[in-house]
């Protein structure tokens, strides 16, 4: 049988080994700094039915186009789709109507300027319900710094930072305050083990759910 290749391995000051079959059907692994690679390669060639298995999954899902910015188009926000209309008379560059207006003048660099705008959306509305689920829980991150990730919707460093991916601002409220509250936990118990799940069910009863709709649904919040 066929080699499965990894694309790519990211060392990083963790403890455990994370096994990632990316959205684009590719095998990532996390690892500690000083693990040798041929542990990593026999690692992938126990899980080899499992990593098969998740990338015909992701293989199956279908991939939304890029966006072509066009009058008509629908995007996302906080869940809902709204058509972008290309207007003349807008004060700012995007404003989020009954429709997502986008300034006629910006039209050529339409992709950078909306993508600023769900940024600044993020910014705001994400670290709202962070600050919220902080104070909730008691898990309080020394900052919230919103990411530019391409293939995670959030991380917690060793230092006390909360990353979270602008792209999350396209999905429900609850899906957001899915990764808010994962990322928070993740501040005081860094792996996924059983702890970590239970703390995360404390806070979040119904968070399986909201984790299987980002699993099936997340290649859709792109632009
Ligand atoms: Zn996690």
């Amino acid at each position: 049988m066929q080699e499965i290749e990894i694309s790519k391995i990211i060392r990083s000051k963790r403890r455990t080994i994370a096994l990632v079959v990316t959205h684009d059907a590719t095998l990532v692994i996390r690892s500690p700094l000083k693990t040798p690679l041929d542990y990593l390669k026999s690692l992938v060639n126990i899980k080899r039915d499992w990593i098969r298995t998740k990338m015909r999954e992701m293989q199956r899902k279908p991939k939304p186009k890029d966006k072509e910015f066009i009058n008509g188009e629908s995007f996302l926000y906080l869940g809902e789709s709204y058509k972008l209309k290309i207007v003349d008379d807008i004060v700012g560059d995007v404003e989020l109507k009954d429709n997502l207006l986008l300034s006629q003048e910006k039209a050529s660099c339409a992709r950078d300027v909306v993508k600023k705008w769900y940024k600044s959306e993020a910014e705001k509305k994400i670290k709202e319900r962070c600050e919220w689920y902080s104070r909730l829980t008691g898990y309080k991150p020394l900052s919230i710094k919103i990411s530019n990730a391409k293939k995670r919707w959030g991380s917690s460093g060793y230092r006390g930072t909360v990353n979270y991916n602008w792209r999350l601002i396209m999905a429900p409220m609850e899906i957001i305050d899915y990764v808010v509250v994962h990322e928070l936990v993740h501040l005081e118990q860094r792996d996924h083990s059983r702890l970590f799940w239970d703390k995360v069910k404390s806070i979040q009863p119904d968070f399986k759910r909201r984790r299987t709709w980002l699993k099936d649904n997340g290649r859709t919040l792109s632009i």
